[in-house]
């Protein structure tokens, strides 16, 4: 068979290798705990599932969707952003479902990118932003994130040349693979560079919800000037462990989210009506259950800090996202010393690499995983790194 041009294109997904090899050990009987992959351990919560269940029995859901979303949803994606960031969000012609933040942020580089235009993306990063480029034809420019910059991409560093010919711009705090959080300013440079240069801002904001230690993330269109220039992806997938419901929703640029739906029209057909109106109802609900988890994960991340940094090794408390980056011993790359743990450990975790040249130096552990296990995977990497 012949196949398109564009697949050639691809870096290979990021989990397949790992996914290969911790099938393999598993098939030979080995106890492999993975702290790889960002998929939340814990359930979906009962009041959420219950609501799920009334909505789907209501006839009125059956029908095709609209691709703009439902008004409750709207209306209540609206509210929440006034509420919980002071971002005004017009229900009508500023918001968008969205069958999660992935898939939009994949098509919304198809309505905004053609071949030979220029991305900019940031070096590590969560893969789809280069992906989905490179699938529509564009050409990508990492931007690094480096520890000593807080890995916030230094705007005062693209070229004259490169921020002429770019066209979108991808950024997303608190920031996977990072961890790291916004500085007061920097969503304000984003905006001011954004309008010199003509460029679209498409911010990631699958994580606001997931912080610790007292800190309160913003939303980028809290921004002032913000809505000319870009557009919010919101998920519901992390804080409330629904990875495989596919809910999440756009706010911000009018233009760009009627680019998107006139793109999408042609892709798919909406998002189920029933889950629409359970997202509506988890946004205008409580907010406790997302408090417990956060509790959850800070408890994680202090775990396998305390443990990894009595071994000698450097492990920046994070205060979002359920990432740690941590910069791998001396000796390794990044790549062995993932191969050294899985091997002498049975654990897997991600090579910084993975994300981005950038990302070579350092490794990425998910806190998704249960505390016991946890526990169990940092005495035995700990055992590791004393061999
Ligand atoms: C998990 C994740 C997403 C995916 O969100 P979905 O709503 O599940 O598609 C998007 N962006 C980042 C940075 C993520 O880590």
């Amino acid at each position: 068979m012949r196949f398109s041009k564009r697949m050639d294109n691809l870096a290979p997904y990021l989990f397949a290798e790992a996914e290969r090899k911790i099938a393999e050990k598993r098939a030979a009987g080995v106890d492999v705990i993975s702290l790889g992959i960002g998929d939340p351990d814990l359930p979906t919560p009962q009041y959420i599932v219950d609501e799920m269940r009334r909505q789907v029995a209501d006839p009125a859901n059956d029908r095709y969707p609209s691709n703009w979303g439902c008004a409750e949803y709207a209306e209540a994606a609206a509210s929440f952003y006034k509420r919980r960031f002071g971002a005004d969000v017009d229900p009508k012609r500023e918001f968008m479902a969205l069958l999660g933040a992935k898939e939009g942020l994949a098509h919304i580089c198809f309505s905004m990118l053609d071949p030979g235009d220029l991305a900019l993306v940031p070096d590590p990063g969560y893969p789809v932003y280069a992906g989905a480029s490179i699938l529509a034809g564009a050409d990508v420019r990492y931007l690094p994130l480096r520890p000593e910059n807080g890995f916030l991409p230094d705007l005062d560093a693209v070229s004259e040349e490169d921020a002429r010919r770019a066209k979108v711009l991808f950024i997303g705090y608190p920031n996977n693979p990072t961890g790291a959080v916004v500085e007061d300013d920097f969503f304000t440079r984003v905006v001011a560079f954004a309008k010199k240069h003509d460029i679209a801002v498409v911010h990631d904001n699958a994580y606001s919800e997931l912080t610790y230690d007292g800190y309160v993330a913003p939303s980028f269109l809290a921004t002032p000037g913000a809505k000319d220039v870009g557009v919010e992806f919101f998920s519901f997938s992390k804080p409330f462990n629904m990875t495989g419901w596919r809910t999440g929703f756009a706010v911000g640029n009018h233009e760009m989210l009627e680019h998107l739906w006139r793109l999408k029209t042609n892709m798919d057909s909406g998002m189920f009506d029933a889950l629409q109106k359970t997202s509506a109802f988890i946004l205008n609900g409580s907010w406790d259950f997302v408090h417990e988890m956060c509790a959850v994960y800070a408890r994680r991340r202090d775990l396998l800090a305390d443990a990894l940094t009595s071994v000698g090794m450097k492990v920046p408390r994070i205060k979002g996202t359920i990432y740690m980056w941590i910069p791998v011993p001396d000796g390794y790359t990044s790549g062995s010393f993932c191969d050294h743990v899985l091997e002498q450990a049975a654990v897997v975790i991600t090579p910084g690499r993975g994300y981005g040249p950038a990302g070579e130096g350092f490794v990425r552990l998910s806190l998704t995983t249960p505390d016991d296990r946890i526990a169990e995977a940092v005495d035995r990497i700990e055992r590791s790194l004393k061999l």
